[in-house]
């Protein structure tokens, strides 16, 4: 019953962020259905704690034992104790997430690079500075911000990830959206997107428009590894981030890449506070963060 009713509510705040706030129902109006919903976020328990046997569901877990996780720091105890792929045996640290459980921006990378695997923090080196400043060039602070990876295991050498890898690993990301229940999620680049979306469809074709990823809001963008290699694509990121900042704030009206603002970023995107206009003059880069 709870899974339905989060999926339920899940499924109007979806469609409310994309300006279709109504649903036609028969026997019921609609804000009997939307006390209803309101109600049951406010007042549904998620099951003791205690209940999780993390031992268990790290060894030989599926997917459904993963999305049954009530809380946060289950998940991730389950996450640091993971064995259910090979990535367990090459990693050194699991890299979980960062970031406040209630945050309204939930950003999703690809999979821990060599920095990350060493601190167990994502996006923590050149790449992360970056996305720190381009989110805050739309007013979010990182502090603020969930960031994860679909993987918490580093591939080695930063190979691509394999299929059996990312349906090992990818419930563990469902569960931290669940959790979290943010106002937007933003995919930074083609892996992330790709993975979420279940779609081959390119970067170029998925960005400029709001998706819906199981319910909540989802904005396609580069990975900001990408932008240390093409500093060209900073400003389309940055134009990203304000579809983004939009759908926190609740304005519906910008959802497609035509109706996206023109001109120069309210604050440059490379250096928030200093004037727009100059992009990044930033070399190399890879997956690490
Ligand atoms: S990558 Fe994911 S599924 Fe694989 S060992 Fe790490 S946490 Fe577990």
């Amino acid at each position: 019953m709870t899974a339905t009713r989060d999926a339920l509510r899940s499924y109007l705040r979806g469609r409310e962020a994309l300006g279709v706030p109504e649903v036609f129902l028969s026997g019921a109006s609609r804000d009997d259905v939307l006390d209803a919903v309101r109600g049951a976020a406010s007042h549904v328990q998620d099951p003791a704690p205690a209940g999780t046997d993390v031992g268990r569901i790290a060894r030989e877990g599926t997917r459904e034992d993963i999305l049954g996780i009530s809380d946060m720091e289950n998940l991730r105890r389950v996450a640091e104790a993971c064995s259910r792929c090979g990535l367990h045996s090459t990693r050194t640290k699991v890299v979980f997430a960062d970031g406040p459980a209630e945050a309204k921006v939930l950003c999703v990378g690809e999979a821990p690079g060599a920095n990350e695997d060493r601190t167990g923090l994502p996006f923590v080196g050149r790449a992360g500075k970056l996305l720190d400043r381009l989110l805050l060039s739309v007013g979010f602070s990182r502090s603020e911000v969930f960031i994860c990876n679909v993987l918490k295991c580093r591939p080695p050498g930063n190979r691509n990830p394999l299929p059996d890898e990312i349906e090992a690993c990818s419930p563990i990301m469902l569960r931290q959206v669940e959790l979290v229940r943010p106002a937007v999620i933003v995919a930074l680049g083609t892996f992330a997107a790709q993975t979420l979306l279940g779609t081959r469809d390119s970067l170029r074709h998925l960005r400029g428009r709001t998706h819906l990823y199981e319910g909540y809001p989802l904005v396609v963008t580069y990975h900001p590894a990408a932008l240390l290699r093409n500093a060209g694509w900073t400003r389309p990121s940055w134009r990203d981030l304000q579809l983004a900042r939009r759908i926190v704030d609740g304005d519906h009206g910008g959802s497609t890449l035509g109706e996206q603002v023109e001109g120069e970023p309210a604050t440059n995107p490379d250096n928030p506070g200093s004037p727009a206009g100059s992009q990044g003059r930033l070399t190399l880069g890879g997956r690490d963060g």
